[in-house]
C-alpha cells in the first residue's frame, strides 16, 4: 500500500526485513543490546534465509518487528519512501502498481 506521498506503509510490507541476512548487522558496542540472544548471531540479528528472524507476520501483507524497541541501528535509519526502500520493494515484488481507478 503507499500513501498519497509514495510512502509505502511498513506495517504492510517488512521487505528490509527480509532482503539480505547480512543487512542487520549491529553497529559498535551497544548496537543489539536487549535483544534476546537466540535472535542474534555473530554480531548481527539470526536469519532464517534472508528474513530477521524477529520479523513477524506475514511478508507483504501484515508484519511487525518483535524488538522493535531495541531494533539495531541499521533499522532504524533505513527511511520508508527513500530509494533504497522502493529498490528493495521492487526487488521482493512488494513495488506492485497502483490499481487504476
Ligand atoms: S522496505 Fe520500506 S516500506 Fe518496507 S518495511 Fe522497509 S522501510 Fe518499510
Ligand atoms: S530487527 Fe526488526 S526492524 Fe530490524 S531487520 Fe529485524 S525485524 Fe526488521
Amino acid at each position: 500500500m503507499l500513501a498519497e506521498d509514495n510512502v509505502p506503509d511498513c506495517e504492510s510490507c517488512g521487505g528490509c526485513c527480509a532482503y539480505s541476512w547480512e543487512w542487520p548487522t549491529f553497529i559498535g558496542d551497544w548496537d543489539g543490546d536487549g535483544i534476546m540472544e537466540h535472535l542474534k548471531e555473530d554480531g548481527r540479528m539470526r536469519c532464517n534465509g534472508n528474513r530477521c528472524a524477529a520479523l513477524m507476520g506475514t511478508l507483504g501483507e501484515s508484519v511487525f518487528c518483535s524488538v522493535y524497541e531495541h531494533r539495531p541501528l541499521v533499522c532504524r535509519e533505513f527511511t520508508a519512501g527513500s530509494d533504497a526502500c522502493h529498490a528493495v520493494r521492487a526487488q521482493l515484488g512488494l513495488d506492485r502498481p497502483e490499481p487504476e481507478e
